[in-house]
């Protein structure tokens, strides 16, 4: 059995870890400047150029069984084609799907998913107008390429549209999409795994703090959460998987309201928010996935006690600080620059309240 990735980052290197103690095989493939530092030595690493062809790839990563991705910014088209030579999982059209937010809002909302309100502008000057119909205050995305909460502006008023619209460069960055402000209560996750023969697993949903736009922790399972609205959120995930025929793991983010759970993104992948399962599930999400392309039994047991996760986030964790009873270190083996993913803890514990002071005094310890 034999796995290429597209991406050599810490998501392809865990899936690696986690698929070779089955005798899964990896290979990766690069972009060029791609750094492969995560994964040198856990499989070839075989550069992709813009003259690359497809045919010739799949023989260079040895012929794989399935090609997968570690994210939604691949070329589309290219990742499409290796689907003439072995499995493409998950389908290209989830990659595209999640690669567009208009796409991505409009494709849940016609499989039943409610969103935030939602308008695309192609130009500056309609934001105040539609901002104004949808009802203030609004965020705006840029339609493609935000990530970590890059390319928002939050306005509360027609004065912060124009605001938006004198900021240096915004002109280049659009189509947006502007979507009215949730008052949400909490944020969550959903990580489900479906298999080519269509089985279907979810793991419990995790709750989410992000910081400066990027996650910081994660909480599973999530305190005061009503177990219809869990099933409600596990119910679109897996009506959006089957619809799609997709294969591997699948995660959503959503947003707990005083009315109910609304999406506000899909991530074809693995992915942060589900790390804790590598410590607290007997098969962690790398796994899941590896076992989801490969038609695999998919595994997902209760939780016993509570898992967390806290991102390293440009901080350095020395296992010899860290590992304490129930606490685990996942290092990425990259340069620790300010804000990058180069780590994260996950944390078990029986009860809530110590899990909850364990990540406190870890975040206190590592980023004071
Ligand atoms: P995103 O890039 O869409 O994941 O957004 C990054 C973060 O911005 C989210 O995790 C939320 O904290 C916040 N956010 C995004 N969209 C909305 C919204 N429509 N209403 C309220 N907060 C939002």
């Amino acid at each position: 059995m034999r796995i290429a990735v597209l991406g050599t980052g810490q998501l392809a290197r865990m899936m690696a870890l986690a698929g070779m103690p089955m005798g899964v095989e990896f290979c990766f493939v690069k972009s060029p400047g791609e750094d492969s530092r995560c994964v040198d030595h856990l499989g070839d690493v075989v550069e992709a150029t813009d003259d690359s062809h497809v045919a010739d790839l799949y023989e260079q990563l040895g012929r794989p069984d399935v090609v997968t991705t570690e994210k939604e910014g691949v070329d589309v088209a290219f990742y499409e084609q290796f689907a003439q030579h072995c499995d493409v999982s998950p389908p290209s059209k989830a990659v595209w799907i999640s690669q567009n937010r208009l796409r991505e809002k409009t494709f849940l909302n016609d499989s039943g998913v409610p969103t935030a309100a939602f308008a695309p502008a192609n130009r500056l000057d309609e934001i105040s107008g539609l901002a104004s119909e949808l009802g203030y205050p609004v965020i705006v995305k840029t339609q493609e390429n935000g990530y970590d909460g890059k390319g928002q502006w939050w306005l509360d008023s027609d004065a912060d549209a124009a605001a938006m619209a004198k900021v240096n460069g915004v002109e280049d960055s659009g189509p947006w999409l502007l979507e009215k402000v949730v008052p949400f209560k909490k944020e969550v996750s959903v990580v489900a795994a479906r298999t080519q023969s269509g089985a279907v697993a979810a793991y419990p949903l995790a709750e989410n703090v992000h910081r400066n736009g990027i996650l910081l922790t994660s909480i599973s399972p999530v305190a005061d959460l009503d177990e219809a609205l869990a099933s409600e959120v596990k119910g679109h995930i897996t009506r959006i998987m089957n619809a799609l025929n997709y294969v591997g793991v699948l995660s959503m983010e959503c947003f707990v309201t005083e009315d109910g759970v609304v999406a506000n993104e899909l991530a074809p992948r693995v992915h942060n928010s589900g790390h804790w399962t590598q410590n607290a599930m007997p098969v962690g999400q790398f796994e899941q996935h590896v076992r989801a392309v490969f038609d695999l039994p998919l595994s997902v047991t209760p939780v016993s006690g509570v898992a967390g996760m806290l991102n390293l986030l440009g901080v350095k964790a020395n296992a010899g600080d860290v590992l304490q009873t129930g606490q685990h270190l996942h290092w990425y083996g990259k340069e620790v620059r300010p804000g990058r993913k180069v780590g994260h803890i996950n944390v078990t514990a029986d009860d809530r309240i110590t899990l909850e002071a364990t990540l406190k005094q870890l975040q206190a310890a590592l980023y004071s």
